[in-house]
């Protein structure tokens, strides 16, 4: 029996000072929700994707309602979950407009796919049940405003913060890892980045579960999240290796960031190199967040 956890973030990045408090809690709620899934007897998977779903629902984080936007101004959605028990993986990558990217991913779990992208991904997901929503519903006006000034400042390769992601291990002791997000605000349309993609900025093995969040190039060049669980379950301590890595994302592939990961045994651990990540953690001894 393992002490059941979940642990969120909700983007690397600068959060306003007036909506630091917002972001924090937002992730504790979502922890919550994950939390009650567990303590339900669901699984670790079912965990991770339900307290991602209600970051997806919450505007104020980067997936789902209130993306980031391509350069174009269009919705452009990765997602990806893996089960650390069975390495099973779905993942959908530059999705048309749907309010739970997360839940298509989660759908495609099991299916002999890993990854689909693009319109064919949008049109498997009405064709087991997903229904589409018009752009329009998922872009807030916040998102416009960001997306106008990164454009103005030339800023538009820079990560948005507040993708979202969750880390959860069940009483059986199994991992899953999440992440969900608009990308990088401003980016080039059909730009995929480091969250949908298997071992980049999502990963879950017998050993650990990693979600990163941050510059996704360098997560993808530096092959963040397998090469972090790959160490941890050759025997680094976990919370070292975890600031390694980012410092080695930081300094050899020039992309700042942050990341959550669960061992089957061990705390929450997150730790970033950006200027803060927004977080929030369950277990039935304890609960937090921060950023
Ligand atoms: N890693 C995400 C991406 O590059 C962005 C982020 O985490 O804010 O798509």
């Amino acid at each position: 029996m393992s002490v059941p956890l979940v642990l969120v973030h909700g983007g690397a990045g600068d959060v306003p000072e007036d909506r630091r408090e917002r972001h924090a809690r937002g992730c504790l709620e979502a922890a919550r929700a994950g939390g009650a899934v567990l303590a339900a007897g669901g699984s670790a998977v079912e965990a991770a994707v339900a307290a991602v779903r209600v970051l997806e629902d919450d505007p104020v984080y980067n997936a789902g309602r209130g993306c980031a936007l391509t350069r174009d101004g269009h919705v452009s959605l990765d997602a990806a979950v893996m089960d650390g028990a069975t390495l099973d993986v779905g993942a959908v990558a530059v999705l048309p407009p749907f309010r739970n990217p997360i839940a298509v991913a989660h759908a495609l779990l099991r299916e002999p796919e890993v990854l689909l992208a693009g319109p064919e991904a949008g049109r498997w997901a009405e064709a087991h049940g997903f229904e589409p929503v018009a752009e329009d519903e998922l872009i807030t006006d916040a998102v416009r405003a960001r997306l106008a000034e990164a454009l103005r400042e030339g800023r538009a390769r820079n990560f948005a913060g507040g993708t979202v992601g969750a880390v959860a291990r069940d009483v059986e002791g199994r991992l899953a890892a999440a992440t969900s997000t608009g990308g990088t605000m401003g980016k080039a349309p059909g730009r995929i980045g480091d969250s949908p993609v298997v071992g980049a900025g999502t990963y879950a093995c017998a050993e650990a579960a990693v979600s990163a969040t941050g510059d996704g190039e360098s997560f993808l060049r530096s092959v963040f999240a397998a090469r972090l669980a790959d160490a941890v379950a050759a025997g680094a301590d976990p919370a070292a290796e975890l600031r390694r890595r980012l410092e080695e994302a930081r300094d050899r592939y020039a992309g700042l960031g942050g990341a959550i990961l669960l061992t089957p045994e061990g705390p929450p651990l997150r730790a970033w190199t950006s200027r803060g990540m927004s977080h929030g953690w369950w277990s039935p001894e304890d609960e937090g967040c921060g950023i």
